[in-house]
């Protein structure tokens, strides 16, 4: 099989997925957006995607991305970083991402914001929540969800950044559920007080059934889609 007609399988694939999980849910499947993360995935295979009709792409790692982002430039792509971000490097991400998703600090607001200026334009960004449990919350990407109100004020008071929702990872070896029941709850606190952040980023390759049932409006695939990382 052509890596052109695998990706094509694995894409239509996790289409029927999200579709059959939305029409489960009661909700219409075009309200729930692909981005189809191919970290570790060479830019010929981000060509191939894009030529398959996909639109949003993740990456999570800053030099991988930025050369990506680089050699793809030529297609119409939103370039989606979800990665940890390092906030000396944060200005440096700004250059290309079209969303960050991984705001998880007041620290890098800062740098972002400045990047944006210097490309002369808005970035939208997305704060993600922790949903660990304490105890495994060390190393794990994040705000504490106490302390997520005060940093999407930050990001929605920065010059250049624009406030657009939430992002989260299921925890480790535990029910995705729970935590999504959670997330859905954080989203609905958030949509209080900025009510145009609607953008729920959450499920990837196992758990997007669960995510989707819970009001994810974009689901994070890279497995289910390009097959194991190399
Ligand atoms: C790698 C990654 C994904 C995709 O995970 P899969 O299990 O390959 O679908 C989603 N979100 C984040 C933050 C990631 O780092």
């Amino acid at each position: 099989m052509s890596r052109r007609s695998e990706l094509a399988a694995g894409l239509a694939a996790v289409q029927e997925r999200v579709a059959a999980a939305a029409r489960s849910a009661g909700r219409d499947p075009d309200e729930i957006t692909l981005t189809v993360v191919t970290k570790f995935f060479p830019a010929s295979d981000v060509r191939l995607l894009a030529d398959l009709g996909v639109r949003d792409v993740g990456e999570n790692r800053h030099q991988e991305a930025m050369a990506k982002a680089a050699e793809c430039a030529d297609l119409e792509l939103r370039w989606h970083y979800i990665g940890g971000l390092q906030s000396n490097k944060a200005a440096a991400v700004a250059g290309y991402a079209d969303v960050v998703e991984s705001v998880d600090r007041a620290r890098l607001v800062p740098g972002l914001s400045r990047g944006a200026a210097e490309r002369g334009r808005d970035l939208d960004c997305l704060v993600q929540v922790s949903l660990d449990p304490p105890e495994q919350r060390e190393g794990r990407s994040g705000v504490h969800p106490d302390e997520l109100l005060a940093l999407a004020a930050a990001v929605a008071d920065a010059e250049g950044l624009v406030l657009r929702g939430l992002m989260a990872v299921a925890p480790l070896g535990a029910d995705p559920e729970q935590a999504f029941d959670d997330l859905a709850r954080l989203a609905e606190r958030l949509r209080a007080d900025h009510p145009d952040a609607g953008v729920l980023s959450a499920g990837m390759s196992n758990d997007l059934e669960a995510a989707v049932a819970r009001g994810a409006t974009h689901v994070r695939i890279g497995r289910a889609v390009l097959g194991e990382r190399p």
